[in-house]
This record gives C-alpha cells, structure tokens and sequence, in this order.
C-alpha cells in the first residue's frame, strides 16, 4: 500500500477538499469490485509519479454512502478532481486505463514532470497482454526456454479476471472464480521464468522485418517475435445520455455496482451469455430485471436462458434498443427504448441500466500493418499465423468462431510453439 496514498471517511474528504492547497483526486472504491482493483495499481503507481503536486486520497464508498450521494457518485470506482474546494475536469468512472488516468491528471498539472530517459530491452519473444492467452503464451515459451516478457497495459488477467463465475473451464471444480483462475495463470508462466511489465502504455508497435519493436512510455522492448493477444473491450452503450451517466445509473458492471440496487428495478442490455448471467446475478438485489435485447433470438447457451426465463424477478423484452436514458435525482428515472420493426417508442421506468452488448477488439495499433477483418480482428487460422512473418495472433482478438477462456489458452499454446519454431527455424 503506497503511503502516498491518504485513506479517508466522508467527513474528513469534506474538510480535505475545502482545505487542500493542492488539487485533490479522489477515488471512490468498493469492496468485490474488479474495476476497482484495475484501478488500485494504475491509483498507486500514479500516486507515486504526481504526488508532490496533487493529492491522492481514497474512501470506501459503501461505508460513505451519503458524502457519496451527496457528490453524485453512485458508482464504483468513481474518480473525482476538486481544486480550491471544487470540482474541476471530467470524472472517470468503471474500467479505467492507466492512459485515462494519467491524461486526466497531466490535463489537471499541465507539463510538471522532467522527460523520461528510454531503455532499451532485448528479448526472444513479446507477448502483448496479460489475459489467459498471453499468460498461456507465456508459460509455454517459458517451458521452451525463450527470453520471454509479456507487456501488459493494464494488469493480468483480461476479461475474466473481471468474472466472479467461470462455469465452463474444464478440469476445475464445476465454478471457478475468475480472477484466481487468471492468477493461477500468471503465477504458473512467472514461474517458468518468464517477465511480466504490466501497467505499461504501448505508444507504437513496428510489427515489420526481423526485429520487432514496441515502445511503451519508458521502455523500448525488440524481439525477434512477437505474439498480439490484446484481447478485447467491453463496447459501450450508444444511446443519449449513456456516457453523461456512467457510473450514475449506466454500469457495466454488476457485481461492482449491483448492490446499489436493493429493491429498484433496472435493465440488463444485450443477448448474450453475459448479459443473461449478470441478469441473474442482479436479481439478488433488485426488484425487478428487464433484459433488453435488439432481436429475438438470443446469442447465450440454452441453459442460461433457461434459468432466466424461470426467475420470476427476470423479463425479457426483444426487438427493442435503448434510445435515451433519463436521469433522476442520483441514477436514473427512465429509459426510452425504440422498437427496431416498428419505431414505436416506449418509457420503462429503471433506476439503473446494466450494459453487455459484446466487445470490441483492441487492435488500433496494429492497423495497417497486418490483416484485421472488417470489424477489426485480426485475421489468423488456427496456427495463429498472421499476415506478417514472425507475428502470431491468439485469443479473442483472433478471427474465430468460438471466444471462451479455453479457446483462448489454446490459443496461447499454439502461438508460443509457432513463435518458437519460427525464431529457431525459419527465421
Ligand atoms: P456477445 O456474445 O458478443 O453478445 C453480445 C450481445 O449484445 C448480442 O446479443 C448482441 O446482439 C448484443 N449487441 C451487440 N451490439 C449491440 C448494440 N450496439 N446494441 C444492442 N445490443 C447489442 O457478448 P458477451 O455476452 O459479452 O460475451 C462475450 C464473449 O465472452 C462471448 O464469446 C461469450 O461466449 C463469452 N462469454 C462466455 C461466458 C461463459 O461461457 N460463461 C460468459 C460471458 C461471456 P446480436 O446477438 O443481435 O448480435
């Protein structure tokens, strides 16, 4: 724990926001809150970095629910800046990078810091992202003895680190949580010898000729390979009023947000296996769940559906997107949804709207230089081969019919083996 870092309740943030002679940036946390714990290390580490001009202070915001009201928070984590006792920029809140966050704060200090001094590292093989096919990437490069380092822009994991349940991961005890499956990953490619440099922006990637290059914001890496398993994110809502209202009624988080809907009726959006497993999850606290989905057959496993459609908290209604949502005193009031045969509009009064309508792929460094298809995956066969010698691509950010944690550690064991035999023969 940083000791830059000042731990607060709610009186004492009042008083430490009136009287700071330096700006203040406040993150309100939960506890079971995975963006949270995305945001614990970027907090730190910026902590470290800006301290001497801005003050880092967190508070607990389930134990400080009224200072937190009081401010317009009703969503966990929620970054705040106040400078002469007011607020000042734009809030951040859910899934934080650390590029957003230090943006943030730099656009608040403007330029204090001296330039950084670059290093150079040489390696065998890169590995980009820290989610179950990089990390199984890493652990079979590892076994093979290559010089590996995974770089990883936020920490590891990926996307199912941010899961509470994993059902469908063969050869654990029925669930799994996700978050220790993935740290079971990364414990097992560290101890293979392979290094891990998370938090690290990636500010461009020469993926051509024999050497590749990747420079983050102090490190240049080169490699003789290199394999791209950035995995995807979650893509947002695209209705009025979504972003004016994330963290304050728009979520993309259950588990992290969902409690602050005791006995209110929300919104699930999206068809898919997310959608209807965080719907269920949500009746534990809400009166009542409505899962919005733009047409009327749905992407997630019979099973799931099946345990929905029998919750008597759970309504599905299909054909049917999310116009607009309203706001009311702290999160929302209603949501206007359109039906996409008719155009008819309708109003459905929710206090909170929980968004799972797919993943975009984080492939824009790489566009231009290897083949992606039209929505921006990065086309690879099975081998993991991409349109670039030397260059393999795995898990979902790969064209593939099926994105799961298993299709992703396959993924992985297959690059590594590639990259081997293309740095110790073809190359
Ligand atoms: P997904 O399977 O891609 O489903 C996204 C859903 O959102 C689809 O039903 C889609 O509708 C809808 N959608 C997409 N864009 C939309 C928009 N702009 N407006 C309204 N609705 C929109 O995504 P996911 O559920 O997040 O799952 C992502 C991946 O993780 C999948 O590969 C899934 O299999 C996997 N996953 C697995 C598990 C599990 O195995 N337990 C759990 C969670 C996720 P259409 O169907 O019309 O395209």
């Amino acid at each position: 724990m940083s000791n830059k870092i000042e731990y607060v309740n709610g009186e004492q943030l009042v008083e430490l926001i009136k009287s700071s002679e330096k700006p203040v940036i406040v993150d309100y946390f939960s506890d079971e809150c995975p963006p949270c714990e995305v945001l614990a290390p970027i907090f730190e580490k910026m902590a470290e970095k800006y301290s001497d001009h801005i003050r880092f202070v967190k508070i607990m915001r389930q134990d400080n629910r009224e200072t937190a009201l009081s401010m317009g928070v009703a969503g966990s984590p929620t970054v705040l800046f106040f400078k002469n006792g007011q607020e000042i920029g734009h809030r951040l809140s859910g899934f934080m990078t650390k590029p957003q966050v230090r943006i943030a704060i730099e656009t608040i200090l403007g330029d204090v810091l001296p330039p950084v001094t670059m290093e150079r590292v040489d390696c065998d093989l890169l590995i980009l992202g820290g989610g179950p096919a990089g990390l199984t990437a890493g652990l079979y490069a590892g076994r093979a003895k290559l010089n590996t380092i995974i770089v990883e822009a936020s920490i590891c994991g990926g996307q199912i680190a941010t899961t509470n349940h994993v059902s469908n991961y063969p050869g654990t005890e029925g669930t799994t949580n996700g978050k220790a499956l993935a740290n079971n990953m990364k414990e097992q490619a560290l101890s293979f010898g392979v290094r891990i440099d998370d938090l690290k922006e990636i500010n461009s990637v020469k993926l051509a000729g024999p050497d590749k290059v990747v420079v983050t914001e102090d490190i240049e890496y080169h490699a003789k390979a290199i394999i791209l398993a950035t995995g995807a994110r979650p893509r947002p809502l695209d209705a009025e009023g979504a972003d004016d209202f994330k963290g304050r009624g728009v979520h993309y988080c259950a588990t992290c947000d969902g409690a602050m809907y005791e006995d209110a009726d929300v919104l699930v959006i999206g068809g898919g296996s997310a959608a209807i497993e965080e719907a269920i999850f949500l009746t534990r606290f809400a009166n009542h769940v409505t899962i919005v989905h733009r047409r009327d057959g749905f992407r997630a496993a019979q099973m799931e559906l099946d345990e929905a459609n029998s919750n008597e908290k759970i309504t599905m209604l299909t054909n049917k997107v999310v116009k607009e949502v309203i706001p009311g005193e702290f999160v929302l009031k209603e949501v206007i949804l359109k039906d996409v045969k008719t155009e008819e509009e309708t109003v459905i009064p929710a206090s909170g709207v929980f968004v799972y309508v797919g993943n975009d792929p984080q492939t824009e460094l790489f566009a231009g230089q290897i083949g992606l298809d039209q929505t921006g995956y990065i086309v690879a066969g099975e081998d993991t081969n991409t349109t670039m010698a030397g260059v393999f691509a795995a898990g979902d950010v790969r064209t593939k019919p099926l994105r799961q944690v298993a299709t992703a550690t396959s993924d992985g064991a297959v690059a590594a083996i590639m990259a081997e035999k293309y740095i110790h023969i073809v190359k």
